[in-house]
Order: C-alpha cells, then sequence, then structure tokens
C-alpha cells in the first residue's frame, strides 16, 4: 500500500508509538528515581515512564527553548537513553521531542495498545521461564537485578538455549543506551538469531517507513548486544553514566535472590564484575540473524515476518545524527516533506513549530520574521 494510504493513517500504528509495546514498554522503569519499586527476575520493573493523564495540552514557551543552553540529556535528566527513544525518533524526532516534553499527550487508546502489547510479550515470556518480583529501594538494586537477569540467561545461551527479556546496555556515541531484547534463540544452522515482537492493532503488515523504524530499532540491539560479548562495554562507562554507587550494600531481596541463583555477591560492584567477566569469558557469539515478527494483538496470529540486513554503517551514521541533537549539537528536525503523511495522525500536530515553520524549526523563522518587518 502506498505510504499515504487513507487505510492506514488513521491507525495508531501509523502514529510511531505502537512499537512501544514491545518489551521496552516495560524497561521503562525509572532507574533513576527509584523510591520504592520492584523489579522482576527475567523481565525489567512494572514502572513506566506513561504519561500522567493531568498534564496540559500546551506548547513549551518559545523563550524558554531561544534560552536553554543545556543539552537535551541534562534538560530531561537523562542519564540514559532507550533504544526505542531513537526509534521513534527515526520516524519523527520532533515528535519525539514533544513525547518528553509533553508526555500527557499521549491518547488513552494508545495507552491501550501498549497495554495489550506488553501483555502479548509477558505471556510469551512466561512460556520460557517464571517471573520473580523483587521489591527494589534503589536504583543499584534496579540494576542489580538487571545483571541477575543477564547472569541466568548467559548459560542458557551458551547451551543454545531459547532466552527472553535480554537486557542491553552500552555507550554509543557518547550516551549510554538501554534496551531489552525480545527473544535470542539459535536456529537449525546454528545461528545466533534475534527475533523482535512487534504487535499490530488491526490484522496487517505495517507501511514501509514503520518497518523502516522497526529495522533500525532491532540493528541496534544487535550493535549493543555484539559489544557486550566482544568486552567492549566497561563498567567504568556504565558508571560514569549512570552515577552507581558500585559500593552500595544491594537490598535483601536482591541479595536472596542473587544467592538463590548460586551468585555470592554482596554490592553491585560485585555483581557487575561477575557480568562483564561472564560476558566476555563465555564465548557468546554476536547475533547472525535479525527478524521482525508482526502479530494481531487480538487474535496473537502472525501476520508476517521480516528479516533484516545490518548495514553497521548506516546504523552508525543515523545514531551519529540523533545524538547530536541529544548533545545539544542541533536543533531538533521534524519529518521532510515526502513524509508529510505522518503529521496527519500526529498528536502534536496542531502544536508543531517544525509544521507551522513548513519544515524549518520557528526558532530560526522568527528572527527571520523579524528582520522582514
Ligand atoms: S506534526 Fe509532523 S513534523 Fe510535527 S511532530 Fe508531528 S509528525 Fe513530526
Amino acid at each position: 500500500m502506498a505510504e499515504n494510504g487513507e487505510e492506514e493513517t488513521g491507525s495508531v500504528e501509523a502514529s510511531g508509538f505502537s512499537d512501544l509495546s514491545d518489551s521496552e514498554l516495560l524497561e521503562y522503569l525509572d532507574l533513576e528515581d527509584t523510591q520504592e519499586s520492584s523489579a522482576s527476575l527475567s523481565k525489567p520493573g512494572p514502572s513506566s515512564e506513561l504519561p500522567g493523564k493531568d498534564d496540559k495540552l500546551t506548547s513549551l514557551p518559545k523563550w524558554k527553548r531561544g534560552l536553554d543552553v543545556s543539552s537535551p540529556m541534562e534538560r530531561f535528566h537523562l542519564k540514559h537513553l532507550y533504544v526505542t527513544d531513537l526509534s521513534t525518533q527515526d520516524w519523527c524526532e520532533q515528535q519525539m521531542v514533544y513525547g518528553k516534553e509533553l508526555p500527557g499527550f499521549l491518547a488513552p487508546e494508545k495507552a491501550a495498545v501498549l497495554d495489550t502489547g506488553a501483555s502479548i510479550h509477558l505471556a510469551r515470556e512466561l512460556e520460557v521461564h517464571d517471573l520473580v518480583t523483587i521489591p527494589t529501594t534503589t536504583k543499584e538494586d534496579a540494576w542489580a537485578v538487571k545483571f541477575l537477569n543477564i547472569l541466568s540467561m548467559i548459560p542458557v545461551l551458551q547451551s543454545e538455549g531459547r532466552i527472553r527479556e535480554f537486557p542491553v546496555f552500552g555507550e554509543v556515541e557518547g550516551v549510554l543506551l538501554v534496551g531489552v531484547i525480545d527473544e535470542l534463540h539459535y536456529t537449525a544452522k546454528g545461528e545466533l538469531e534475534l527475533a523482535e515482537l512487534k504487535t499490530r492493532r488491526r490484522p496487517m503488515l505495517p507501511l514501509e517507513a514503520q518497518k523502516k523504524k522497526d529495522c533500525f530499532q532491532i540493528s541496534l540491539y544487535k550493535y549493543i548486544f555484539d559489544a557486550m560479548v566482544q568486552g567492549k562495554v566497561t563498567s567504568a562507562s556504565l558508571i560514569h553514566h549512570t552515577k552507581l554507587c558500585p559500593d552500595k550494600p544491594l537490598g535483601p531481596s536482591v541479595l536472596r535472590h542473587a544467592r538463590q541463583g548460586g551468585f555470592s555477591v554482596k554490592s553491585l560492584g560485585d555483581l557487575m564484575e561477575l557480568v562483564f567477566l561472564s560476558l566476555t569469558l563465555s564465548d557468546l557469539p554476536v547475533i547472525d540473524i535479525l527478524k521482525i515478527e508482526y502479530i494481531h494483538q487480538e487474535t496473537a496470529t502472525v501476520l508476517g515476518t521480516e528479516i533484516v540486513a545490518f548495514e553497521e554503517k548506516e546504523v552508525r551514521g543515523k545514531v551519529q545524527h540523533y545524538m547530536a541533537y541529544w548533545m545539544g549539537h542541533r536543533e531538533p528536525q521534524g519529518v521532510d516533506v515526502e513524509e508529510a503523511w505522518k503529521c496527519r495522525t500526529c498528536n502534536y500536530a496542531d502544536i508543531c513549530e517544525w509544521r507551522k515553520g513548513g519544515g524549518v524549526p520557528s526558532s530560526i523563522l522568527e528572527p527571520l520574521a523579524k528582520k522582514v518587518k
């Protein structure tokens, strides 16, 4: 179907938010602000960055942006980004920025789609292992659960088993990128395959633009996973970005579960050492095949699969471009004219400065307009 077809542009899937239903939605645990929450072994914690309902639908004052000299990472108080932040950025960078600035904009119907997607993920995960909820009170505890998950999955991967919800993290272009791989398994030929599950509200495959965004997302997972098993991700970099305290004693629940898993650790630092040693010494292969499975959320039937060719140079180029925004080296950009059809289903179309400026940030247009007067 044509990308500007009426049929698809009216759907939730076409808005660029549908893939937030994947496992990374569950990962939207705010690790920085963990006060009293819980995390699950073999899956990230349940709290989310889904918006509150009371946010006012107003644009940020332009003067505020004009005066703001901090980078978006600082402005949004972010210590890391999620892989889905970058894939949403790939759909429309300006839309992703509005999502951060005005989170209350997410329509209830979209929230419902995300919920259903998360449930399907959970059901799939339960097929391969039980979930154990572990109360966590600090960000160190939350990361410790992530590490315990990794430690429990490495031997399964080594014995050519199937794992789900594998946490990945690594520094990319100066920013820590965090994500969760849906599934890793081996093919009949012994190749390591990454399978990403995407739920669809309607029983049809997505537009090419949506597929492109999904391809970028799973390419990023491979990028980070490969770096992890090749020993390119270091604990020093993780501590630097997250400001974790490796010496802080872990909470009693986390310690209990670590003991049950056979790990004799006291602090996050002990666990980190174990994780980085295991990752590099266990001789895990890099990912050979990237596969996306599109599933109809109501019937759970597979609508189609996509095998993605990993283009490292292209992925790196895109990441460099997107990180330049996060580091404050350039203004956010909206869609190109050829992709203006995306604006039709965008929640922010009425307030979008990029759209109002005809494809140029209005912060650039304003001084020009003043000069003309
Ligand atoms: S209106 Fe268009 S350019 Fe603006 S945020 Fe939405 S999709 Fe992007």
